[in-house]
């Protein structure tokens, strides 16, 4: 099953190397698609390939790559078991901000990514990967280290690393931050064994691995993302066991919950889907 979903990840990432739907391919050395185990549990987007990822062909591989890592590594995460990609795969000239309309023309790439892996918790880097993955959720001043959950996906927004290369203050609050995202994990973790423990003679793990919990529903694939997973054929039906189900029995406590130290953010717009903060 795993295979189907590497497979299809494959296919995602043959069509981002030959991609021309936008003028960034104009420019660029290579595409970057992605790196990362199709199982990966968590998943973290940046903004754009820099001129050391447009060379090697992969993303985080610079000076905010290092700072990435580290920060992984910090909160006991090895890079290599993450799986890591950009909003556009296509570097922007200059590493000037990617525009709205490359964005909008690389969409579908994320979106495939995403619902393949259907990873348990996106790590959000920087204010243009919020934008694209929240819309109207708010800043990444009010947002950063907080879990955002938003249909079935769970994401947590962080300043991107390159932004502690130029303020070394945002440094600590990457670090605080990724200390929480640890505190989330290690939540999900033991939540996902509590069920199987309680239903042990004595309250005591079970000898047999735990049940995997009901997978969530997968949420409407985006209208963007559709032509490219059509060809996808071999998506698999089922994904892997995740990390930090999604909670429907327990909602999380809503916007404005008592948490002094971080700012609520505004409501979202009528008409949009739930966002959840805890
Ligand atoms: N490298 C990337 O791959 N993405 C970024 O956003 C920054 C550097």
């Amino acid at each position: 099953m795993q295979s189907g979903a590497a497979d299809a990840l494959a296919v995602v990432h043959e069509h981002i190397l030959v991609c021309t739907d936008c003028p960034l391919h104009l420019k660029r050395t290579q595409a970057v698609p992605g790196t990362g185990p199709a199982g990966a549990r968590i998943m973290a987007v940046g903004e754009g390939p820099g001129e050391t990822e447009d060379r090697l062909g992969r993303p985080f591989v610079g000076a905010a790559g290092n700072v990435l890592t580290k920060l992984l590594e910090g909160i006991g995460l090895r890079r290599e078991d993450i799986y890591i990609t950009n909003v556009v795969k296509c570097r922007p000239p200059g590493n000037r901000d990617p525009e709205p309309a490359e964005m909008e023309a690389c969409s579908h790439f994320l979106d495939a990514q995403i619902e393949i892996i259907r990873p348990d918790v996106i790590l959000i880097l920087g204010r243009h990967a919020l934008a694209r993955l929240l819309p109207g959720a708010g800043g990444i001043s009010g947002l950063h280290g907080r879990r955002v959950v938003r249909g079935d996906r769970l994401y947590v927004p962080l300043y991107h690393p390159a932004a502690a290369l130029y303020q070394g203050s945002l440094m600590r609050t990457l670090e605080d931050d990724m200390r929480k995202v640890r505190g989330y994990l290690d939540e999900a973790e033991a939540r996902r064994r509590q069920p199987a423990q309680a239903a042990a003679p004595g309250g005591r793990a079970p000898a047999s691995p735990p049940a995997t919990p009901p997978a969530a529903p997968p949420p409407p694939t985006p209208a963007l993302a559709e032509p490219l997973l059509r060809l996808v054929s071999n998506v698999p039906d089922e994904p892997a066991p995740r990390l930090a189900p999604p909670e429907p029995d327990e909602p999380a406590p809503r916007l404005g919950s008592p948490d002094p130290v971080e700012p609520t953010p505004p409501p979202e717009p009528p008409g949009r889907d739930q966002l959840s903060l805890f």
